[in-house]
């Protein structure tokens, strides 16, 4: 079979090289991680930094076609590759996810509402922004934030009066904080015969920055539900996405959708469609980037996945195994450092049956305990 090359070694590229495994491809991962989660379940591996010339040609040579699990290769590093191989999702996507300004300046393109924002690359704009803006806002570094590192939330004039303005990483964005109903997420994954498909929305739940559970399907109303996929497929056509991409999206009182941010790839808050849907996001991936066309993004159950963090979550691994209907699923990360995802459990219902908080809190169990400690 042909080899799909993922750029990245984490429990995405894993479980993106476990689906593409299992339809029968080769998969060759290029990360600088030794014992990363991916190389552990793939055919091959090129072991360099993202942004090496050799490693990123000898990884190339590997493969078919390319696409990622991380979204951070520089522009020539792209560049490169799309030299040398069909790379999906394209350098334009990708670029543009990168950078917060450049993200919201598409985003509105395309006639998708976000918060209110500035760019605040000096600190003269990030006056100007504040002018503009007024409190409460969020600072966020422009580049490589995640699990909500690199923000820096400013609730009024006293706590920007308390900033060391040589303290934060410039360039940032300024958003407006949004005092949103609740989170939710639509993956939307694109063929390259241009069919999309978006899985049902889901509710996110995040603890200390990190994605602590996910509700699927998103418990709101079916036109909310509706737009939101409506909402995803118009960026993803706008992007022209080949691949599959999480968009991130606030609910607001009156029922407005703003896009938070998105991930042209696949998404912790997909993670749930592995144990209840007919073809997963891992599999969508794999055959948008492969050219195959896309089965419906269809739903078979309902279900909550719960992030695994280290150390604390690893703890109850055995109690989760002894639990019938728990799903288990493990990165094979050795080191369980503090707020580390080290893998996730996917919690199943039957068709139109998701509990409330208080019944998704018993089926929890001792993963309910912990959250709540
Ligand atoms: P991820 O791990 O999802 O990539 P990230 O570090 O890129 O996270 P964001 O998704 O932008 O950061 O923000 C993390 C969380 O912070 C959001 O899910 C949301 O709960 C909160 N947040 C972010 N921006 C805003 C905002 N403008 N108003 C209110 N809350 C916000
Ligand atoms: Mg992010
Ligand atoms: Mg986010």
């Amino acid at each position: 079979g042909a080899t799909i090359g993922i750029v990245g070694g984490g429990q995405l590229g894993r479980m993106s090289a476990m689906a593409a495994a299992r339809l029968g491809f080769h998969v060759h991962i290029l990360t600088p991680e030794t014992n990363s989660p991916a190389a552990e379940v793939a055919r091959g591996v090129t072991l360099g930094a993202y942004d090496d010339e050799a490693a990123l040609r000898d990884f190339a040579a590997h493969v078919d076609v390319v696409t990622f699990e991380f979204e951070n290769v520089s522009a020539t590093g792209l560049a490169l590759l799309e030299s040398l191989r069909p790379v999906r999702p394209g350098r334009a996507i990708l670029e543009t996810s990168q950078d917060r300004i450049a993200e919201k300046t598409r985003l509105a393109e395309l006639g998708a509402a976000t918060a209110p924002w500035r760019p605040a690359r000096d600190a003269a704009e990030l006056d100007a922004a504040i002018a503009a803006l007024g409190f409460p806002l969020i600072l966020k570094t422009t580049r490589l934030g995640y699990d909500g590192k690199g923000q820096f939330p400013l609730p009024d004039a006293a706590a920007f009066a308390a900033l060391d303005i040589a303290a934060p990483p410039w360039p940032l964005i300024a958003e407006g904080y949004v005092d949103f109903d609740r989170e939710i997420s639509v993956m939307v994954a694109r063929g390259i015969d241009g069919t999309v498909r978006c899985f049902d929305a889901t509710q996110n739940i995040h603890r200390n920055g990190i994605l602590d559970l996910s509700l699927a399907p998103a418990p709101v109303a079916p036109e909310l539900a509706r737009a939101a996929q409506d909402l995803a497929a118009r960026v993803a056509e706008g992007l022209e996405l080949v691949g599959l991409m999480g968009v991130e999206m606030f609910v607001t009182a009156d029922g407005g959708l703003l896009v938070n941010e998105i991930a042209p790839r696949p998404h912790n808050s997909g993670h749930w469609t592995m144990d209840a849907c007919l073809a997963d996001q891992f599999e969508m991936h794999v055959r948008a980037v492969a050219g195959l066309p896309l089965p419906p993004a269809m739903r078979h159950g309902d279900a909550v996945m719960k992030n695994l963090i280290g150390p604390d979550d690893m703890a109850l691994c055995d109690a989760i195994l002894a639990s019938p209907g728990q799903a288990l699923h493990l990165y094979g990360k050795a080191e369980a450092r503090p707020g580390r995802k080290m893998g996730h459990v996917t919690i199943r219902f039957p068709f139109g049956a998701l509990p409330g908080e208080a019944g998704i809190s018993a089926a929890l169990g001792p993963l309910a305990r912990q959250r709540e400690s």
